[in-house]
C-alpha cells in the first residue's frame, strides 16, 4: 500500500528557500556554517583595482611560486583536452624523494582542505567523537559537523602563556581522548593564532595517544619556520606511529594557492582507505606538472623563506612600537589584538582598500590576522593603520 504522494506543485523559491533543503540535509549537515573564506576580493579588485588593493587576508606568499613551476604550467597548455595522471605518480615520486617517504604513504589533495575533510568523512561517523583545539583551523570543526561526528574543544592555552598564547594544550588535547576518539586533529604552526609546539612535547603527547585515535597534523606553515625554531613536524614520528599523518600544501610557501594541491603522508594502509573517497583526477594536470616542478626549486622556496621571516619580525616589531599586541608567529602571517575598537578599525582599513582577515568567527573579535606582505607592502599597510588609529583614537 503506497502512501499518497502530493506532486511538489506549491514549490517557490520562497516555500523552498535554505532552511527547507536545510531541514533535508544530513544531520552533520544542518547545523554546519560554510567555510568563511573572509571579504569579496572579487569585489575589492573591482572597486580597488589591483594596484591599489592590498591583500593580505589570506596567508598567500606575496612573491609567487617558482618560475620553473609556470614554465610546467605552459607546457601542460597543449594537452588539456586529456585527463591528468589519476595517481599523481610523478608528483608523489618527487614528495616521497623529498620527505624520504615511499610513494604509497602519499594521498594527494585538491588543496589540503579536501584531505581534511576528506579524514572526517572516511574516519569519524555518528558516534564517534573528533578532538581539536579551540582557536585550531576553522576546517577542523568544519569536517567534524559534516561527518556527523562530535566536536569535543579543547580550551587553548592562556593569552598570558609566555610561549605558547592561545596555542594548543597538548597534554589537555591527550586528556579529551577516550574511546569514541576516532580522530584528533591538530596545527603545527596553527592559523589563526600562528602558534607552535616542539618536538619534545609533541614525542610525549603522541607516545599517550591510544592507537584507536588517528592524530592528524595539518603542517600548512611547516616550510616558513626558522631553521632554528623548535617546530615539530610528524615525519619523523611517523614511522613509529602507524596512527599519526600530517598535511602539507603548495598554497602558502610555495606560493601556488591559486592551483589548489596539498598533501597527505601517512601510513600506506591509512592512505589506501582514505583512496576510496579521493574523486576521480581530483589535481589537474597543470597543478600536478607545476608543483613538481616547484619541489625541484628549493632556492626559490629557501629565498621566499628567508623574505617573509624578514618581514615579519619588521612587521611585529612595527606593530609593536604602535602599543599593538603580536602573537608569536612561525608562519606568514601574525596574529594582532587591535583591541575594543577592532571592528571600527578593521571596517575602515577596508575602505582604504587594506584586506586583513576579521577573527571574530574563531572568537577572537579584538584580533585581527595580517598576512606578511613585501616591504612594499608592509610599508603601505602600516601607513594605512596609522591613519586609522590615529582616526579611530581622536
Ligand atoms: C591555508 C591553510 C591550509 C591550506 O589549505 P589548502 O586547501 O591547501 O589551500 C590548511 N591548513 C591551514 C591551517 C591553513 O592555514
Amino acid at each position: 500500500m503506497n502512501a499518497v504522494r502530493q506532486p511538489d506543485t506549491d514549490a517557490t523559491p520562497s516555500t523552498r528557500d535554505e532552511a527547507w533543503f536545510a531541514a533535508r540535509a544530513s544531520r552533520g549537515v544542518q547545523g554546519l556554517k560554510a567555510y568563511d573564506p573572509g571579504h569579496d576580493l572579487v569585489a575589492f579588485r573591482r572597486r580597488f583595482g589591483q594596484s591599489v588593493l592590498l591583500e593580505l587576508g589570506s596567508n598567500e606568499n606575496p612573491y609567487g611560486p617558482s618560475p620553473d613551476a609556470r614554465a610546467a604550467i605552459l607546457d601542460q597548455l597543449h594537452s588539456l583536452h586529456r585527463y591528468p595522471d589519476p595517481l599523481g605518480a610523478d608528483l608523489k615520486r618527487a614528495l616521497a624523494a623529498k620527505h624520504g617517504a615511499d610513494a604509497k604513504q602519499i594521498l594527494l589533495g585538491n588543496g589540503s582542505h579536501e584531505l581534511l575533510m576528506q579524514l572526517a568523512q572516511v574516519f569519524a561517523g555518528a558516534e564517534d567523537e573528533v578532538v581539536f583545539s579551540r582557536y585550531g583551523f576553522a576546517v577542523f570543526a568544519l569536517a567534524t559537523q559534516a561527518a556527523g561526528a562530535t566536536m569535543r574543544i579543547v580550551p587553548a592555552l592562556g593569552e598570558d602563556h609566555p610561549t605558547m598564547p592561545l596555542g594548543h594544550d597538548l597534554e589537555a588535547i591527550g586528556a579529551a581522548i577516550t574511546d569514541r576518539t576516532k580522530l584528533v586533529y591538530l596545527a603545527n604552526p596553527n592559523n589563526p593564532t600562528g602558534t607552535w609546539f616542539g618536538r619534545a612535547a609533541f614525542q610525549t603527547f603522541m607516545a599517550k595517544v591510544p592507537a584507536h585515535a588517528i592524530v592528524v597534523v595539518d603542517e600548512a606553515y611547516a616550510e616558513l619556520a626558522d631553521a632554528g625554531a623548535d617546530v615539530a613536524t610528524a615525519l619523523p614520528l611517523l614511522a613509529s606511529h602507524s596512527n599519526l599523518a600530517l598535511t602539507r600544501t603548495f598554497s602558502k610557501a610555495y606560493g601556488l594557492a591559486g592551483l589548489r594541491v596539498g598533501y597527505l603522508i601517512g601510513a600506506p594502509g591509512l592512505v589506501a582507505v582514505m583512496e576510496r573517497l579521493r574523486e576521480s583526477f581530483n589535481v589537474n594536470g597543470p597543478a600536478l606538472a607545476a608543483c613538481e616542478a616547484a619541489l625541484g626549486d628549493v632556492a626559490h622556496l629557501q629565498w621566499a623563506r628567508e623574505r617573509n621571516a624578514e618581514q615579519r619580525a619588521a612587521l611585529s616589531g612595527a606593530f609593536e612600537r604602535r602599543g599593538l599586541r603580536v602573537m608569536p608567529s612561525q608562519t606568514n602571517f601574525v596574529l594582532v589584538r587591535f583591541g575594543p575598537d577592532t571592528a571600527r578599525i578593521e571596517a575602515a582599513l577596508t575602505q582604504r582598500g587594506v584586506v586583513l582577515r576579521p577573527m571574530g568567527g574563531y572568537g577572537l573579535p579584538e584580533y585581527l590576522r595580517v598576512t606578511v606582505g613585501t616591504v612594499d607592502e608592509n610599508r603601505r599597510l602600516l601607513a594605512a593603520v596609522d591613519d586609522v588609529l590615529a582616526e579611530v583614537r581622536a
